[in-house]
């Protein structure tokens, strides 16, 4: 595909908006021929559909070529390190090339004359703000990261407070000195107002943002920005990265370790690593932040490959908070004591999931006019609803999961968003009652308001929270204090910064890591330290964070209490070096879904079948080894049945290589099943 540039050949190679494996080649027009990155307008049997040309080739002569139909003149031209991008992605993550390279254009045409918009801008004016002077921490990191010269990956570990953002800023400047562009990318969930209004403080009218809850015309508009070089600045979430810059000077990427940089659809990439690759092509640094790195990119430190910065105090010498562990089993065992000895102890009065060290710890930051935040992984009142008679549970229909209940009578699935009334009566045995079990934000916020009267108790959740005005609200009311305790869910687990938020709780820190995925010590112990690095960000006093659990000795929870980023990471990258898993070798899941359950596991077992003969007949496969196939733990989501397939193999280019043969084809798999790729997976539900 990398064609060298020679118009005299007659053939051009296109990337048409379509799924299609490999461009497609056409008949040359105009005089000189349109160059590399042009959008044009091509037939594809009936249709007309839109293209980029990608380059030249000498026709074989065995079919006569169609004619391109015209240029697209309402398109910019790609600029050559874009494509070369999107072909690095179509390739590596088995994508058809030109649904990677149309992901680079806005959803909308630009329009000639904006009209005014009543909504608040996507950028907002504020106040600009000097930079303080650097502690010493960030200066080092600074100074050693703008020391080296075009391509290098920069793993930046600062502890939560360490001032990341401020480095990022300094090294942002001497990106626009140099008259270049500057690239940052954050989970969507943490792109929140206060983040963009820093940026847009230190950097008036620089910066332009992208991100999911703009709407077609705003996006649009901050393409448009930025493609012409009139912001300097690109902030976004994951797809921003497809803004198609040509003059970058730097990329961050904030929270690097956060699972939502990886698209769980269509083009299933995972933002950090391409955007590894967008820097090598530009020959530009790339700085990679957190508290806690994933371990891939901390294994990738310690070989080298990587250069690491550590910035391991907080900003002003303000301290780590302190954390207490709190062993909920030993609650549970109280309470059935108290039961049989028919005493009433206080204890009791509690509400089950709250502990009396957290609740006298919320009691004294309450009576010291401080902020709570408790936070809980599970939205609604109660995770399931059972017949007490007969057992039986309110299901999804579309789903193989149980249906979670909202208010005192609202059932629904937090994947389809299925929704169901709660009966006065079992459904199935019409004799016993149907009652909650487990927990969710919305019973925790209920139960708070009861001990605590006269408090202004909050809630945020994708419930509660369904707009940037909604969350731009609840954070101006936290921020001027309004709000004595908040309740959320992961919402407010990351990036945000509360002057009076004294005590965080993990209501209940088992809750959603039950599942069977290599990764989840790796990802409680991630949630865990965020959430434990929002308390006391701000003044002289230590903030203070407590952990329920009914599994304290887990590591997640000790390496969290003792703030030891990095024994955990020895004592995770030991067991996966020992099961192979990745960063030691590579994996690949093969997904094979359809709506009819025996022709799904027909298929499965016959992809299992060529994926073994496969190994047979090619030795260079011999170190691929095939797990599975096997009902996903999700067994059917949106009336789909679904089997998975794992690959796990010595390195990229060979399980690249392996799955690359084995899809092919695919029209033996029968009518009505899929089979999809996804490289270097991090769900395997
Ligand atoms: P991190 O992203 O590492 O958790 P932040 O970048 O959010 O930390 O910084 C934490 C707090 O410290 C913020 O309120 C920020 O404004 C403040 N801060 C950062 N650097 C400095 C500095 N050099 N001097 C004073 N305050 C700072
Ligand atoms: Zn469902």
């Amino acid at each position: 595909m990398d064609t060298p540039f020679t118009p005299s050949n007659e053939g051009i190679e296109v990337a048409v908006d379509a799924p299609l494996m490999e461009p497609l080649t056409y008949k040359n027009r105009d005089n000189p021929p349109c160059a590399r990155g042009t959008s044009v307008i091509v037939p594809l049997g009936s249709r007309k559909v839109k293209a980029v040309v990608l380059g030249f080739s000498k026709p074989s002569g065995e079919y006569e070529l169609k004619p391109i139909e015209t240029t697209d003149p309402s398109r910019p031209a790609l600029p050559d390190r874009f494509i070369r991008w999107a072909q690095w992605l179509s390739k590596y993550y088995l994508h058809p090339i030109g649904q990677v390279i149309n992901s680079a254009f806005p959803p909308l045409k630009r329009l000639e004359k904006e009209r005014a918009s009543k909504k608040s801008p996507v950028v907002p004016q504020v106040e600009t703000s000097s930079p303080p002077d650097l502690t010493e921490g960030q200066k080092s990191c600074y100074q050693n990261i703008s020391s080296e010269q075009g391509f290098n990956v920069h793993l930046l570990h600062g502890v939560t407070g360490s001032g990341k953002t401020e480095v990022y800023l300094h090294l942002i400047e001497d990106v626009l000195q140099q008259g270049q562009q500057a690239l940052v990318l954050v989970p969507e969930i943490s792109l929140t107002p206060q983040l963009i209004a820093r940026f847009s403080a230190r950097f008036p009218d620089q910066v332009a943002v992208i991100h999911s809850h703009l709407t077609s015309r705003e996006k649009t508009n901050q393409w448009w920005e930025v493609v012409e070089g009139n912001k300097k600045i690109l902030v976004g979430a994951r797809s921003a990265m497809f803004c198609p810059l040509d003059n970058l000077g730097l990329i961050v990427i904030d929270e690097e370790h956060e699972p939502s940089f990886k698209q769980e659809e269509k083009l299933k990439y995972h933002a950090r690593d391409a955007a590894v690759m967008l820097a090598k092509i530009h020959d530009c640094p790339i700085v990679l932040g957190s508290a806690t790195p994933s371990l891939e990119s901390w294994h990738n430190a310690q070989l080298g490959k990587y250069k690491l910065h550590q910035m391991k105090n907080r900003v002003s010498e303000r301290k780590m908070p302190e954390i207490t562990v709190v062993d909920m089993r030993q609650k549970r065992r109280d309470q059935k004591r108290e039961k049989n000895e028919n005493t009433t102890i206080k204890e009791s009065d509690l509400p089950f999931w709250l502990s009396e060290e957290l609740f006298e710890k919320m009691k004294h930051t309450y009576e010291q006019g401080e902020q709570t935040a408790l936070f809980l992984n599970r939205r609604g009142v109660a995770q399931t609803t059972q017949c007490s008679s007969c057992g039986y549970v309110y299901e999804c229909p579309n789903c193989a999961i149980s249906l979670t209940l909202h208010g005192k009578r609202d059932l629904v699935c937090h994947y389809c968003n299925y929704t169901d009334r709660l009966g006065d009566v079992c459904p199935q045995c019409h004799e016993g009652d149907v009652t909650p079990l487990g927990l969710g934000t919305e019973l925790v916020e209920s139960d708070i308001q009861k001990l605590f009267p006269d408090a202004v108790v909050a809630r945020a959740d994708r419930d509660e929270i369904q707009n940037r005005e909604d969350l731009e609200d609840l954070i101006l009311r936290m921020e001027t204090g309004q709000i004595q305790f908040l309740i959320g869910t992961q919402m407010i687990a990351k990036g945000l910064d509360f002057p009076f938020l004294r005590l965080v709780g993990m209501v209940m820190a088992d809750v959603g890591f039950n599942l069977p995925d290599f990764r989840t010590s790796e990802r409680r112990f991630q949630l865990l330290t965020q959430v434990a690095g929002r308390s006391g960000r701000h003044g002289e006093k230590i903030g203070q964070v407590v952990i329920q659990t009914y599994n304290p000795e887990h590591v997640s929870i000790t390496f969290t209490q003792q703030n030891d980023y990095e024994g955990f990471a020895e004592h995770e990258l030991q067991l996966r070096q020992e099961l192979h898993y990745p960063p030691f070798g590579r994996l690949a899941s093969l997904r094979i879904q359809g709506m009819h359950h025996d022709r799904v596991e027909r298929a499965s077992d016959t992809l299992q079948r060529r994926a073994m003969h496969l190994k047979e007949i090619m030795p260079e496969y011999d170190d691929v080894s095939v797990l599975g196939p096997t009902p996903s733990p999700i067994a059917k989501l949106r009336g789909k049945f679904r089997y998975l397939l794992l690959l796990k193999g010595p390195n990229a280019h060979v399980i690249n290589q392996y799955c690359r043969q084995l899809v092919a084809t695919t029209k033996w798999a029968g009518t009505g099943v899929k089979i999809q790729v996804d490289i270097d997976p991090l769900n395997m539900l």
